[in-house]
């Protein structure tokens, strides 16, 4: 059986400041009023904890689509690969920002296949970023 454990204010406050107050994947920023939770990188049913080391600052969208998965398909060569780890990868050698900064791009397996799990160019997203483009939020500097 699962345990949720309940997650303080403060360990969140420190999450959402590792994350730069971004989504860990989409890096949508918070401040846009996107609404954030905390992801279990490995899910709770799959072993994993509730503590720093496990949870991430992710849009509820993202946190949704990625559910329980820990793996996708790479839509380039079928394979079925790990998804992105925003605490073990760096998201830059996984991902790019189209030329417009409306599009994720993935430049690894891992990073295409992150993008078709959790429908990182969604019609919605690019909507979003162009307006956060406009407001000079978007894309992140990092
Ligand atoms: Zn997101």
């Amino acid at each position: 059986m699962l345990t949720r454990h309940k997650i303080s204010a403060t360990l969140r406050r420190q999450i959402a400041a590792r994350a730069g107050s971004r989504c860990s994947y989409c890096r949508s920023p918070e401040l846009a009023g996107v609404a954030m939770v905390l992801d279990h990188i490995i899910p709770l049913i799959a072993g994993g904890a509730s503590d720093s080391a496990n949870l991430c600052l992710a849009c509820y969208r993202c946190n949704e689509f990625k559910g329980a998965r820990i793996e996708g398909q790479d839509l380039q060569s079928g394979a079925s690969v790990p998804l992105f780890n925003p605490h073990l990868q760096a998201w830059r050698d996984h991902f790019a920002w189209s030329a417009d900064g409306l599009r994720m791009i993935g430049r690894t397996p891992c990073g295409r296949a992150t993008i078709a799990t959790l429908y990182l160019n969604s019609d919605w997203l690019i909507q979003a970023r162009r307006i956060w483009i406009m407001a000079g939020i978007h894309p992140p500097l990092e």
